[in-house]
């Protein structure tokens, strides 16, 4: 048996020129834990060119949705980013990643801290009423440099709130906190700065980090989980393994080659 599924593209929508989205059939046997990532790709020259991408979807969900980065001269998302309803999309059959509630203790508030594309697993954790269920609120923040990256904006502030399955829980315990750097709005400024200067705390209602109460998921570019990683730890955070779950988990979002 090959060691991808191959799924048909059901469809595709562009955020910006460096941003897009879509969605494939899933194969009836892939079973992923909410915040995981599989290998996706495509047959190029009679070989798979495959890259690790986070599922987006719930994983109820009966398809598969991607986020994607367009790099200009990608091996894969500069082929990905023409992707057409229809065509073949190669996804592996082993879920993998370290964003998921296992590797967690119990806390009374959640952060969903991402940057970039990072937002992706994050997506999916919003879609899952386990985690409404194990925590008081969840505090999803999303920056990036211009607000024509904040994808799936309209989606969280409109359409999950009215969700007839899940809109009420999302009504009571969801936080969106996007931030952008380059260009006027309401929550400007890196997560960082934001996060030590103590202004997202004031701004969402909630104390500041603090390893009794809070758990946290970080997904995003290498320099972002490094500086994230020294403020939790200066606080006393310990990071979580499927061995010994702990305070907060992290995923690079991309890895700098
Ligand atoms: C655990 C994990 C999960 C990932 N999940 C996603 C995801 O959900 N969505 C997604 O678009 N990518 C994701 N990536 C990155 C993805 O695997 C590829 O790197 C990306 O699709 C580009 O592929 P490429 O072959 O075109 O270029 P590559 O040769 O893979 O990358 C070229 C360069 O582009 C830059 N780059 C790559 N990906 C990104 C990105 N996402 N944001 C900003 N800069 C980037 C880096 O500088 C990299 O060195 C993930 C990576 C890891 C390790």
């Amino acid at each position: 048996m090959s060691a991808f599924n191959e799924e048909k593209v059901l469809s595709v929508h562009h955020w910006n020129d460096s941003l897009f989205s879509f969605t494939t059939t899933r194969d009836q046997s892939l079973r992923f834990k909410t915040g995981q990532f599989v290998m996706i790709g495509l047959q190029v020259e009679g070989k798979p060119l495959m890259r690790a991408y986070s599922v987006v979807s719930a994983h109820y969900s009966d398809h598969l949705e991607f986020y994607s980065i367009k790099v200009q001269n990608g091996p894969l998302t500069s082929r990905l980013q023409h992707l057409q309803v229809g065509d073949t999309l190669l996804v592996s059959r082993k879920p993998t990643g370290s964003l998921i509630m296992d590797n967690l203790k119990p806390g009374k508030n959640l952060y969903l801290l991402s940057t970039g594309t990072g937002l992706a697993p994050f997506m999916s954790v919003i879609r899952d009423p386990e985690f409404y269920e194990a925590f008081d609120k969840i505090v999803l923040t999303h920056g990036v440099r211009w607000k024509s990256e904040l994808g799936y904006f309209e989606h969280i502030t409109e359409d999950m709130p009215e969700d007839e399955n899940f809109g009420e829980l999302v009504r009571e315990k969801l936080i969106y906190y996007p931030t952008v750097t380059r260009e006027d709005f309401d929550q400007q400024g890196r997560l960082t700065d934001l996060i030590e200067s103590g202004e997202m705390f004031k701004d969402i209602g909630l104390p500041p980090f603090d390893p009794a109460n809070d758990r946290i998921m970080i997904c995003g570019s290498p320099s972002m989980l490094k500086d994230l990683v020294d403020i939790l730890e200066a606080r006393g955070f310990v990071e979580g393994t499927s061995h010994a779950p702990g305070d907060y988990v992290i995923e690079r979002a991309f890895v700098e080659k």
